[in-house]
């Protein structure tokens, strides 16, 4: 058993930029133990105030585009040459499933995370959407407390994950294969819709004329798109990871971006909307856990739900019945 810290050795490390005690306080977010909770809730509220002060990126793609490769390769171009302190975590629903994360295989982004200024934190596994998205909002908030500047979000592109994403960032980055046929089916037009900027990836050898190509389309497809509330336009860039071409680039787009949003006040807008919602998230997913850990509930849930299936009650009625109890 690792040993247990307390609340001020919590804080003061997140504080003092102590990883081991970040790591350790991800892992209380992550916690489903109330006591866990509990301590995690306590360490998140001193912390708060320090937190806030980074730009929150999310990055999405399907599988094999290029992602853990092109986090790299910008991420290395951050915290070498620009001196950032960067946080890298992971969204994906889908590894408790798989049984790894889509940063839990490690080999994958092995110069960024040995950097000192680079912090590399996989998906928990095992637990629901909503679980993962709520702990990654708050592994954000303490990442953020710990001196990151930069925080990326990673998706795997294929769920409902990226909406939720969305909804904590302020850059939303979508990562394309150029020619891909039936790899760019995989991404919903909800997706490109929500993209602030999109990067070709692999632009390099033969594969850069049909880049350049789905450039032009993709930037054409964006326009059809009304202005979003930010009145940003959004710009697809082509940039290769291996060769390290174009992927400044990608940088130099998003802080365009910031520059304007802080300038039209939407970026700081954005954020008190999206506290908002995690207000009413929070509270929604708090009732919801404490609805189905009742007694009565978990006693007649299965009988009920057997009944408005086979049409015997509905499902209005039932669940009348159920929070009645
Ligand atoms: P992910 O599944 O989206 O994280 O994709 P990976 O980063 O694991 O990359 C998938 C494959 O594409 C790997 O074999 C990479 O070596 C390759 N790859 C990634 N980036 C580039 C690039 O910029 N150029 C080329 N030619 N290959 C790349």
């Amino acid at each position: 058993m690792p040993r247990r810290f307390s609340a001020s050795e919590y804080i003061d490390g997140i504080l003092a930029g102590n990883r081991v005690l970040l790591s350790r306080a991800i892992t209380l977010v992550e916690s489903t133990l109330p006591s866990d909770q509990a301590l995690a809730q306590q360490v998140l509220d001193a912390v708060l105030p320090h937190a806030g002060r980074s730009v929150r990126v999310g990055i999405t793609g399907v599988p094999g585009v290029g992602k853990s490769t092109f986090i790299e390769a910008l991420g290395l171009h951050l915290v070498r040459e620009r001196g950032h302190h960067l946080a890298v975590l992971a969204v994906d629903p889908t590894s408790q499933r798989s049984g790894g994360s889509i940063l839990g295989d490690k080999t994958r982004m092995n110069e960024l995370a040995a950097h000192p200024r680079a912090f590399i934190r996989p998906s928990p596994a095992g637990r629901s959407l909503g679980g993962v998205t709520r702990s990654t909002r708050e592994a954000l908030v303490l990442c953020e407390a710990a001196g990151h500047d930069v925080i990326f979000v990673e998706t795997v592109g294929v769920g409902q994950s990226e909406t939720a994403v969305h909804g904590m960032v302020d850059f939303f980055l979508l990562l394309m294969l150029a020619g891909a046929g039936d790899e760019l089916q995989g991404i919903k037009k909800g997706i490109m819709e929500m993209a602030d900027a999109i990067t070709i990836t692999k632009a390099d050898g033969g594969n850069e004329l049909a880049a350049r190509r789905a450039r032009a389309e993709y930037q054409n497809a964006l326009h059809l798109f009304p202005l979003a509330p930010s009145q940003w336009s959004p710009e697809v860039t082509i940039s290769s990871a291996l060769t390290g071409q174009g992927v400044p680039e990608v940088w130099q787009v998003l802080e365009k971006y910031v520059a304007q949003t802080q300038e039209n006040g939407y970026f700081a807008q954005r954020r008190q909307e999206q506290n908002l919602h995690w207000l009413h998230e929070t509270i929604r997913q708090s009732l919801e856990a404490q609805f189905y850990a009742r007694p009565a509930v978990r006693e007649r849930l299965a009988a009920v739900e057997q009944a408005v299936r086979e049409g015997r009650q509905s499902a209005f009625g039932a669940a009348g019945e159920l929070l009645e109890l």
